[in-house]
């Protein structure tokens, strides 16, 4: 009932025109909510819980000052019809702020009535990633539960580790939206803290495992910016022998330099969060001020080396085809970059800063200016202040906020020359020219790759890569500048697939894979599809999906009877696995209407065979060593009736089988590692 959908448009007064019994008074535009609230119930009964979202302010005020108007009265009477309340607040802009401009918990204020209200569970968001401010809002009853969308795809795992006390290794968002750029452009989401996310069925990357290395390689990554210090984490993580170079101090790279600028603080999450995980992985050795060379990098020794030394802002401009310089010819004032001014050079007087880029730099650049006192204007060729900022949801606030503190602002004006005392601006439009008068100016405009290092080290072989003694990529910026989301990218990447090369004629997994099949409702793929099915493969798959169920239960109560806590880990990670495997063919039983028994029914019987079964170890082991490699033959034959849209998901149930078998062979052997097939099977996160 929010967002300006079609319930909040009958419940505000100057949207519903109505003269019927759902418009005019408060009790008639709320009626629509309250019948639809009641008939839900009534049809759900006490099977589903009902929430319902609804605004606790009224209009757009001040940050922080709500504006109530008859919010109060309207949620009265509403107050005890739903199960849940999940409330939220007109300004869609404050409510998912960019860090830049709203903080932890800005929905606070504007809860202040909702709970002596209702008796009802109440949720609301806040970007909340700090445990002690949820238990904060819990304790003084703001809030029953916590909502915490943009925290969660950052860190999936956010409630296991605070159940768990693993307060530093949570991922906190860092509040960019750039999630939500995605949604705006309409393209798979990504995230800056969470390489993972969006990911996690097309290339299998789970969000917090990861597969074993898969040699001995020694690693050596140049440069400690996202990419480099992703790459560390993700391959240290991994058991790879680490050496992470940076030529400075800090670790971090742009994220060290951009986070000092006004309003960018939560983006050092990027480097803090990495940097204390490598605190805790011995296998990665950290080097700071260490500018290597290439002789130096050659003399390492390294299997594999990763350049991931960054980008440089640049300052000509680019008109679309071609980079020049802005300097008037025979003059040669003063142009700095954001690289000059984060490096603390300032400029001499009035500053024009030109923004090309049109994300967030040009104006936290500008606001920085004009905080050190300098007289400020800021042009872009582009309709729109920040204009790649409106995918993030920030942009109407960078341009409000660059207003207020009395920054020019000049749209749809292309750069054509500075001679030190006046910049000549050209509209996009008319051709028309303008004088500014700045004494210098700032170029926001693109960066160039710090790719020096990684093209001497190919001419050491005359550009021969395989001739080097070993591999070498380059990563993030170093490859191609762009968002910090994409650097971080780029090093998980690199880990990923540092021993499992990707082969690009391979057709990417989609999430359309089975369009047209698997997304008719339960049951409804045709009697006629169906009879054009190889005999007897449906009864099998039902089958083999239910004695994964069965045989999750029977491995966990197996589990439950075991003396030593290794053999309850062992049979715990088998029944995991048994687990993965039924929900990997799950969705093809849906697709084909399979009946199989209910769930609480193929749970007693594994508990029940596992009441009659041994519960020795050695005699479990021997039972599985002997059972378990024909099931794989089983798996196989199923493959091979089956049509090909559903061999992804067959695969799935056969390598469980294959990993099962590894597994035992390691553990007959004695082998410490033995339970790493099964970890590796789990991480492949198709399921
Ligand atoms: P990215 O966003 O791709 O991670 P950054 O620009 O943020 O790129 O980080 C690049 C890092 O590489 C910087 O911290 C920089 O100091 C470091 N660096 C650049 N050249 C060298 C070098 N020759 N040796 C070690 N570190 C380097
Ligand atoms: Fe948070 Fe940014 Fe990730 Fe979105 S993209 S969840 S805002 S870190």
């Amino acid at each position: 009932a929010t967002h300006e959908y079609l319930l909040s448009n009958f419940l505000n007064p100057r949207m519903n025109t109505r003269s019927d019994a759902y418009g005019g008074t408060l009790e008639n535009r709320t009626r629509l909510l309250r019948e639809l609230i009641e008939d839900t119930k009534d049809a759900v009964g006490d099977r589903c819980a009902v929430a319902v979202r609804f605004s606790a302010d009224d209009e757009i005020g001040e940050d922080g000052n709500p504006i109530f108007g008859e919010r109060r009265d309207m949620f009265e009477m509403l107050a005890e019809l739903p199960d849940l309340w999940d409330m939220n607040i007109v300004d869609y802009s404050l409510e998912m702020g960019n860090s830049r401009f709203v903080k932890e918990a800005s929905l606070e204020p504007y809860m202040e009535f909702v709970k002596s209200v209702t008796t009802k569970p109440v949720v609301t968001v806040g970007r909340f990633t700090s445990p002690d401010t949820m238990v904060s809002q819990l304790k003084r009853g703001i809030i029953d539960f916590v909502g915490a969308a943009r925290p969660s795809i950052a860190d999936p795992f956010l409630p296991k580790k605070i159940e768990e006390g693993r307060i530093d290794s949570i991922r906190e968002c860092i509040g960019c939206n750039v999630c939500y750029s995605g949604d705006t452009i309409g393209v798979p989401i990504r995230c800056t803290q969470n390489p993972t996310m969006g990911e996690e069925w097309r290339k299998g990357w789970h969000p917090e495992r990861i597969a074993a290395k898969g040699s001995d390689g020694k690693v050596l990554i140049v440069g400690a910016g996202p990419a480099g210090l992703e790459a560390a984490r993700a391959l240290g993580l991994r058991g790879y022998d680490v050496t992470l170079a940076e030529a400075s101090r800090n670790l971090g790279g742009r994220i060290t330099r951009e986070c000092a600028l006004p309003g960018l603080s939560e983006y050092a999450r990027v480097r803090n969060y990495r940097e204390q995980e490598l605190l805790e992985l011995a296998n990665v050795e950290v080097f700071r001020e260490s500018k290597l060379t290439a002789q130096d990098i050659l003399a390492f020794e390294a299997d594999h080396v990763a350049i991931a030394t960054g980008a440089t802002w640049q300052k000509e401009r680019f008109n679309g085809e071609v980079f020049s310089s802005v300097a008037a010819p025979g003059t040669s004032p003063e142009i700095l970059t954001p690289d000059d001014i984060m490096a603390g050079r300032m400029p001499s007087g009035s500053v024009l800063v030109y923004d090309e880029d049109s994300y967030y730099l040009g104006g936290v650049i500008a606001e920085h200016l004009k905080a050190a006192g300098l007289d400020v204007a800021l042009a872009t060729p582009a309709d729109n202040i920040s204009d790649w900022a409106g995918k993030t949801s920030e942009r109407w606030r960078v341009r409000a906020h660059l207003i207020k503190l009395g920054v020019e602002t000049i749209v749809s004006h292309s750069l054509q020359n500075f001679d030190g005392k006046s910049a000549i601006l050209e509209c996009t439009y008319s051709g028309q020219e303008k004088r500014l008068s700045v004494g210098s100016i700032v170029m926001v405009t693109h960066r160039r790759p710090n790719d020096d290092l990684y093209r001497e080290l190919l001419a050491t072989v005359d550009d021969q890569a395989e001739a080097l003694p070993f591999t070498l990529k380059r990563i993030g910026d170093c490859e191609a500048p762009a968002i910090v989301a994409a650097a971080t990218y780029a090093g998980h990447k690199y880990a990923r697939e540092l021993d499992a090369p990707v082969d690009p004629d391979e057709p990417m997994k989609h999430d359309r894979i089975d369009v047209g099949l698997s997304s008719l409702p339960v049951g409804e793929f045709g009697e006629k599809a169906k009879a054009a099915l190889s005999p007897g493969y449906l009864e099998t798959l039902l089958r083999y999906y239910e004695e994964e169920v069965v045989g999750e239960a029977y491995f966990d109560a197996l589990a439950g009877l075991q003396d030593k806590d290794e053999d309850r880990e062992k049979l715990r990670l088998i029944a995991e696995v048994e687990n993965y495997a039924a929900d990997s063919v799950l969705p093809l039983v849906r697709k084909y209407g399979l009946q199989p028994r209910t769930e609480a029914e193929m749970f007693q019987e594994g508990r029940d065979q596992a009441k009659t079964a041994d519960s020795d170890w050695k005699e479990i082991l021997a039972e599985m060593d002997r059972a378990f490699t024909g099931y794989i033959d089983d798996f196989k034959r199923l493959e091979a009736m089956a049509p090909p849209e559903d061999l992804p998901r067959l695969k799935v149930l056969t390598d469980h089988e294959v990993a099962a078998v590894d597994f035992i062979e390691l553990e007959l052997a004695g082998t410490k590692n033995c339970l790493q097939p099964l970890k590796n099977y789990l991480a492949t996160g198709v399921a």
